[in-house]
């Protein structure tokens, strides 16, 4: 089928967002009625088809978990790509906004989309893709409760900005010292650095590093997690960025500044948030924290609960299995007991 016939099978509904690259809109499938988002990209018409995309593209499909919004199709036509996902009610930072007390998120909540955000990581990273651009506008939330990682940044890697006025700039608060320091050899720990900014956002309601540019960036985080040195971080002074005129802190308390988190959620926090990449806990690992117990905790009673609910109803269709075999081998029907 042809792109313009693929895209007239969806209807166009309102816009749910704008980023600098493409506008989502939400949109119903014709024939199955369902509700899906629709992200737009506009392409480059010297470019020609975008081959490296289309392929990167066919690989996002492929990468199917309950916590990453699912790529359903992508509708390809001269002008634009049009990739068609699973439907979401909103991104973490609507979320907070409206459901939060001025942004902070209740703790059981906290934890829960920690739990979903770091499954759905570990799933990515297992499969050697790197997301980049975690933070709270690119995770999509349901109204079961569900967290779900979206914009993979393939609207940034192949779209030309539709609009770069956005209020939605690309932000710097939620990127990693290494990679504001200049390393190009980056890995799975840059993703990881964001989960920790998101988490104490998610406590706060406020970003926890606000920086207005790359250095501002650095000294809001050195602020609090100290300067590195060469004697803690060696190597530090060679990269590209690394300023020795950069002002020394000291690290700071986190259980001062954060405390709304209690203390096991607080070692977590300072393992997510390692200035030195190697330092810094691994998806996988986050999720064997004790800070989860709680969650497991739930899930296996939850799971209890439905295991103990089957198991009545097993016992109860046995037993009615059993009278009917009864019946049967009397030969007498139910009914005739009664006239005894
Ligand atoms: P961009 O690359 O422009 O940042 P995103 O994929 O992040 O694009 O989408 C922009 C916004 O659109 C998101 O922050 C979110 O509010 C909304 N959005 C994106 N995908 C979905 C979806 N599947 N369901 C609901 N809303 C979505
Ligand atoms: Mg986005």
């Amino acid at each position: 089928m042809d792109g313009k016939r693929q895209l007239n099978s969806f209807q166009q509904l309102e816009k749910l967002g704008e980023g600098t690259y493409a506008t989502v809109f939400k949109g119903r499938n014709r024939h199955t009625g369902e509700f899906v988002a629709l992200k737009e990209i506009h392409l480059d018409s010297e470019e020609g088809t975008p081959s490296t995309a289309i392929r990167e593209i066919s690989l996002m499909k492929e990468l199917k978990h309950e916590n990453i919004v699912a790529l359903h199709d992508v509708i390809h036509t001269e002008s634009k790509l049009m990739l068609v996902f699973e439907y979401m009610d909103g991104d973490l930072k609507k979320y907070m906004d409206t459901n939060g007390d001025r942004g902070a998120l209740k703790p059981l909540l906290i934890k829960s989309f920690m739990y979903q955000l770091l499954k759905g990581i570990d799933f990515c990273h297992q499969n050697r893709v790197l997301h980049r651009d975690l933070k709270p506008q690119n995770l999509l939330i349901n109204s079961k409760g569900q967290l779900k990682l979206g914009d993979f940044g393939l609207a940034r890697a192949f779209g030309i900005p539709v609009n770069t006025f956005s209020n939605e700039v690309v932000t710097l608060w939620y990127r990693a010292p290494d990679v504001l320091l200049g390393s190009r050899t980056y890995n799975t720990s840059i993703d990881i650095w964001s989960v920790g900014c998101i988490m104490a956002e998610m406590y706060t309601g406020r970003p926890l590093f606000p920086g207005t540019a790359n250095e501002d960036q650095m000294l809001r985080i050195f602020r609090i997690m100290g300067t590195p040195t060469e004697h803690n971080w060696p190597g530090v002074s060679h990269f590209p960025e690394y300023k020795t005129t950069i002002s020394r802190y000291p690290p700071q308390d986190l259980r001062q500044l954060l405390p709304q988190i209690d203390p096991t959620g607080i070692d977590l926090l300072q393992r997510l948030l390692q200035l030195r990449p190697e330092l810094r806990i691994s998806a996988h690992d986050a999720l064997q924290h004790p800070w989860f117990h709680e969650i497991l905790q739930h899930q296996h009673n939850q799971q209890q609960i439905i295991a103990n609910a089957q198991h009545v109803a097993a016992l109860h269709q046995q037993s009615q299995s059993r009278s009917g075999f009864q019946q049967q081998a009397t030969g007498v029907p139910q009914s005739s007991y009664e006239s005894y």
